[in-house]
């Protein structure tokens, strides 16, 4: 491969288009045929379904989003200043999953900026998991003792409005086979880390030489025992599991993944054979979802994500309490609201469809598990435990005979 193919600049922008806006023929169907048929005429079926063309024809402009869909006061105001914020992209592919006339839609508040983003409230900060203060050399975050964080491009193919790390996605500043060279002579050199997880921006955006040679290169390292990739593609551009890019990752097992989607519109048939095609090739897959307010924080909304998600063979792995970045505020619900959605899953469905609830400790401390209260105290040796139902149950526990003198309701220190 190509040293300048490694280095190749990130897709160029689709110029952007003045076009008044075009009424809204057809009721919000997620039909993605139609609205390529709208908005794309000229885009063959093959050109559709190729990751770059998504790539290349990604909606990033106002006057893009305005041709397809209404845009509210909140919206448009957005776009005032936005250079101050995350910048806006949009792969034409996810943006037909987007209700055209309903502000409020899950995708919609994801991908589209509002005003409230420009608001700073207290406690945010630009860098809230400390990822900076925790990087030894340039794109790479070691935080835990026997594992890494890899970021390798600042790039996505569409940006999320509630990104962690907004501070530094679609600034093109991050990635290159220099930077990535780094890195990796960092893991050679620290025998402790058995454990690299490769993230972002979206490591699927690369292209396959790159990913080829990145993966190559962290597999040659002895003690790399695992490799996992964090990615959104299945959910966003699910054109991007071609099976060129599932031949490379069966190279590197164990591999494993970890899909980011936050909401049940996002698992569309073309996501469900991304899916399948990555677990057919045997890469255990689990999901990543971040708890955010008006989107996803229901139980009922929740356990449909959860359940869709193991249909697509997809194990729910983490769901997180938002992040305080900056303008983060209207995204972000009460740690209770993830509680009760926790309590509102466990028992009531398969453990399998239960993920870990965790706030990502501002400033570095690391993921910190929240389960709602199960242990009630002790009756003598007795545990007296919670069950999903609110009732309370003995469990004859084996106490040493240091608790049992103490007598007391929890164990003695
Ligand atoms: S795909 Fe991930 S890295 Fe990219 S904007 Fe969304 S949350 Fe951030």
């Amino acid at each position: 491969m190509e040293a300048e193919d490694l280095n190749r600049e990130e897709p160029e922008e689709p110029p952007s288009d003045n076009e008044e806006a075009l009424p809204h023929p057809y009721p919000f169907l997620n039909n993605t045929f139609l609205f390529r048929q709208r908005y794309f005429p000229k885009a063959a079926e093959s050109e559709w379904n190729d990751w770059r063309w998504q790539l290349r024809n990604r909606i990033t402009s106002s006057s893009m989003l305005a041709r397809m869909f209404q845009l509210s006061d909140a919206e448009r105001s957005a776009f005032q200043f936005r250079e101050a914020t995350l910048p806006m992209a949009i792969t034409p592919y996810y943006a037909s999953l987007i209700d055209p006339e309903n502000p409020d839609q899950p995708i919609r508040r994801a991908m589209i900026p509002v005003a409230s983003e420009l608001l700073v409230s207290p406690g945010e900060a630009r860098d809230p998991l400390g990822e900076d203060g925790h990087s030894p050399v340039k794109g790479l975050v070691h935080r835990y003792p026997d594992r890494v964080l890899f970021l390798v491009t600042d790039y996505c193919s569409s940006y999320c409005r509630y990104c962690t790390r907004s501070r530094m996605v679609g600034k093109r500043k991050c990635g290159g086979k220099k930077q990535w060279q780094k890195a990796i002579d960092y893991i050679f050199s620290h025998r402790e880390i058995r454990d690299v997880l490769i993230s972002g921006g979206d490591p699927l955006t690369l292209s396959d030489a790159q990913l080829d040679w990145l993966l190559g290169q962290l597999r040659a390292i002895p003690h790399v025992e695992m490799i996992r990739i964090g990615t959104k593609a299945p959910m966003v551009v699910p054109q991007r599991i071609t099976e060129g890019l599932i031949g490379i990752l069966k190279k590197y097992h164990p591999l494993w993944m970890s899909i980011h989607c936050m909401h049940p519109d996002e698992l569309t048939e073309e996501a469900r054979q991304a899916c399948m095609r990555l677990a057919d090739a045997g890469i255990p897959l689990g999901s990543q979802t971040v708890l955010l307010a008006g989107i996803n924080d229901t139980v009922e909304t929740m356990k449909r994500l959860m359940h869709g998600l193991l249909k697509i063979r997809v194990k729910p792995y983490y769901l997180y309490q938002c992040d305080p970045i900056v303008g983060s505020s209207h995204f972000r619900t009460p740690v209770s609201k993830g509680l009760e959605i926790y309590q509102g899953l466990r028992g009531h469905t398969s453990g399998y469809g239960v993920p870990t609830f965790v706030i990502d400790a501002p400033g570095g401390g690391g993921k910190v598990p929240l389960i709602p209260e199960t242990v009630v105290g002790r009756d003598g040796s007795d545990l007296l435990i919670r069950n999903y139902e609110g009732n309370v149950y003995r469990y004859p526990d084996k106490v040493s005979e240091k608790d049992r003198v103490c007598g007391e309701v929890f164990p003695c220190e």
